[in-house]
């Protein structure tokens, strides 16, 4: 092993503010305990190189590693920094694109080979907790709520839709059955999903990274990948202080990878979402929300929410694309929560943070190759805890022969942003508006 230079392209990445260290989220403070990895100092051979510590990365390296392969995940923060220890904890069996959407822009193929595939990845996910024995206050069941009979009767359709791809988990509930749930004047009717439910999001990646190692793989934090060389028989990927040499390579660094690999650069958009976390609120907390149910609902820029172990109300919304931050998270998404609980008009917020995802045109997730030896998943659209789950297997299936599924969705096709890297976040922003002002309206 040799020490390595730091390659050029290492300026155009930009570094992890706060040296990576987790954003003052609920998650980062109520976290199970997790070692100090180390960071990539030397130059290494493995067979097979994950670059990104997020449930795409830690989903794909698990199943590499349950079948027996040698792994190295790199992740430039730590485990679980960027969406996967952010996220609403929701799981949501679906893409944020529509079976109706799929079929119509990709026929009916597409969207049965997607219909058959999406209740996985919530499967997945209770499997890794089962066998790994993870700790991550998993709760059963999420709504799909209605704030309007326009929405509510595209929710009857959807649920049709659904029924006919062989979910039958899911009901649809009136305002009365809504309101044996959610204790809100809002929601003028919705769907539960039984197979559907919540958990924490970080200590659901800690636990993941984790049965990573006991399986053997090697887990390299703050090592920052700033850029790929592709050769016949091998690939380098080159971090900031050391390289890693391998037969094939995942890259799973999703709103985060940035300019590292500028052929993705263009495939998705950085956008961002917030979440605020109230105080505990002890019995008014099983009042809002008697049977524990994560809720979403189903307007294009949407309120989702639920109650943490220790009954806070966790409530999250908004979007900002390109993926900032908003100066003031707390004023943003505040009065969107009054507005659903007025009784929480008053209780103290004790965190507030954002994070981003990655947002592809069409909303449907992308998986492909960059080259015969490099795989990469990203897109999910703001639905992606079940799906990075999927891709993962999916992907981990690829590496060991098994391509159907993989090949099918690398051949859907990926939309351009119009306007190009230049103006997709005004045009992106036109169209939310257009959207935001239907859902307003009910058209
Ligand atoms: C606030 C928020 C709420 C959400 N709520 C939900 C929800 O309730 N339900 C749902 O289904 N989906 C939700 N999502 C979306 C979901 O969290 C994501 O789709 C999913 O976590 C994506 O996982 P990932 O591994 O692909 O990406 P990430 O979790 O973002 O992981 C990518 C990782 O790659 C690392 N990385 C990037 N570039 C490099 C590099 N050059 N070198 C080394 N490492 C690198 C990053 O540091 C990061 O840790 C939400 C997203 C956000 C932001």
């Amino acid at each position: 092993m040799s020490n390595s230079k730091p390659s050029n392209n290492t300026r155009n990445i930009p570094h992890y503010s706060d040296n990576g260290q987790y954003p003052d989220s609920y998650y980062a403070a109520s976290r199970n305990p997790k070692p100090d990895r180390p960071k990539l100092e030397n130059d290494i051979h493995v067979e097979i190189c994950v670059v990104g510590g997020g449930y795409s990365g830690l989903s794909t390296a698990l199943h590499l590693m349950e079948t027996d392969h040698e792994v190295v995940v790199l992740e430039g923060a730590q485990i679980g920094w960027g969406a996967s220890g952010r996220n609403g904890g929701q799981i949501v069996n679906g893409l944020n694109a529509s079976l109706e959407k799929i079929k119509s822009s990709y026929g009916q193929q597409n969207a049965d080979f997607v219909g058959q595939l999406v209740t996985r990845g919530g499967k997945i996910i209770r499997r890794l907790i089962k066998d790994y024995d993870i700790s991550c206050d998993l709760k059963e069941k999420n709504i799909f709520a209605a704030l309007n009979n326009g929405q509510l009767k595209d929710l009857q359709k959807t649920h049709a839709l659904w029924e006919s791809h062989g979910m039958h988990d899911r009901e649809m509930l009136d305002k009365y059955g809504m309101q044996e749930h959610i204790k809100s004047e809002a929601y003028v009717g919705g769907v539960i999903d039984h197979s559907g439910g919540h958990f924490h999001p970080l200590n659901l990646a800690l636990g993941e990274a984790a049965a990573i190692e006991l399986r053997g793989g090697t887990i390299y934090e703050n090592t920052l990948v700033v850029d790929v060389e592709y050769a016949d028989d091998h690939i380098k990927i080159i971090t900031e202080f050391g390289t890693v040499t391998c037969k094939q390579a995942v890259m799973c660094g999703n709103a985060y990878l940035n300019k590292v690999i500028p052929k993705l650069t263009d495939r998705v958009m950085p956008v961002s979402t917030q979440i605020i976390a109230t105080e505990p609120l002890g019995d008014l907390a099983d009042k809002l929300l008697p049977t524990d149910v994560c809720v979403e609902d189903v307007r294009y820029i949407l309120d989702y929410y639920r109650l943490s172990a220790d009954k806070r109300m966790l409530f999250g919304g908004g979007t900002v694309y390109g993926g900032q931050d908003p100066s003031d998270i707390t004023a943003k998404i505040r009065p969107n929560m009054n507005k659903i609980f007025p009784e929480l008009r008053d209780v103290k917020i004790d965190y507030a943070w954002s994070g981003n995802f990655a947002l592809s045109f069409s909303r449907v997730p992308q998986m492909g190759k960059l080259h015969d030896r490099v795989f990469f998943a990203h897109g999910y659209s703001g639905h992606g805890v079940t799906g990075s789950h999927l891709f993962g297997q999916i992907l981990a299936d690829a590496i060991n022969g098994n391509t159907k599924e993989f090949d099918t969705f690398a051949k859907i096709p990926w939309i351009p942003f119009p306007g190009g890297r230049a103006l997709r976040v005004p045009y992106s922003m036109m169209g939310s508006w257009w959207y935001a002002l239907k859902d307003k309206t009910g058209l």
